[in-house]
């Protein structure tokens, strides 16, 4: 059964990892998917391709969401080329890991402007369109991190956890207007972003999930597809979790 037939979503930072993941997913459940990249742009393109054979309307946008009139811009030329936005993924993001002790002030400022201003840039963005439609479903991705904190991580743990505040917020400020807005908290997902880690940092990581394995973006995808789609449409301003039982 396909869940999102003629809608319409926007996947920030789909080049790689969870986003491709995410936006091919949204793809094959009937949902035409514009989506966004920084710098990898011939993986954009081929994201671009996959999502066009499922037989669904697809572009790919150079867009950083980290910047507030080019979100602007993003979502005009969005609407201009789909004619409406149903759903919202918040995806882009960013480490720059360091312990507090020796993280610059550059490195902490990059990962919020990157991973929180974004979900403000993009939401604000959205928030016109989706009222006059009087529906959408923004879907704004945290980390476990954000939940409990990790040493070497105080601005993305920061970041993560200010995207929490805000979904709850949001949720408060638009459930009137049929408007949901959730998070999804991913825990060990393995891609470009977690590769980086140091090895005993990974297996620490695998040896405290109770699932026993990292996840895969497919994981976090059928998370995204479900609060996507017509079956979450009594649930606002919630986190969830896609960790393996990391957190319990
Ligand atoms: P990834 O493999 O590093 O991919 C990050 C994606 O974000 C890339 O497509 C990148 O585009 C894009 N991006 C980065 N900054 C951007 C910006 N300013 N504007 C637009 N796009 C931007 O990361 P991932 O593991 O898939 O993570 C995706 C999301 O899940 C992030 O928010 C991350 O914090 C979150 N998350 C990941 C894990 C995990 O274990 N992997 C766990 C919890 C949460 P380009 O390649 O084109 O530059």
């Amino acid at each position: 059964m396909k869940l999102l037939e003629n809608q319409t979503a926007i996947v920030t930072g789909a080049s790689r990892g969870i986003g491709t993941g995410i936006a091919l997913l949204l793809a094959e459940h009937g949902a035409n998917v514009a989506f966004t990249y920084l710098s990898s742009e011939t993986k954009a393109k081929e994201l671009e391709a996959a999502i066009h054979a499922k037989g669904v309307k697809a572009k790919a946008y150079h867009s950083d969401a980290s910047d507030y009139k080019a979100s602007e811009q993003l979502v005009t030329d969005m609407l201009a080329e789909f004619g409406k936005v149903d759903i919202l993924v918040n995806n882009a993001g960013i480490t720059k890991d360091g312990l507090l002790m020796r993280m610059s002030e550059e490195q902490f400022d990059a990962v919020i402007k990157a991973n929180l201003k974004s979900v403000f840039n993009m939401s604000k963005a959205i928030q016109r369109p989706m009222l006059k439609e009087r529906k959408g479903s923004i879907i704004n991705i945290t980390s476990v991190v954000g939940i409990r904190g990790n040493a070497g991580q105080a601005n993305y743990a920061a970041s993560k956890a200010g995207i929490i505040g805000f979904t709850k917020s949001v949720a408060l400020e638009l459930g009137s207007r049929n408007i949901r807005c959730n998070a999804v908290a991913p825990g060990f997902i393995e891609t470009e972003m977690t590769a980086a880690l140091d090895e005993k940092v990974v297996a620490q990581w695998r040896e405290s999930i109770p699932l026993k394995r990292g996840g895969t973006p497919e994981d976090v995808a059928n998370a995204v597809l479900f609060l996507a789609s017509g079956l979450s449409t009594y649930i606002t301003g919630q986190v969830l979790q896609v960790c393996g039982g990391m957190l319990t």
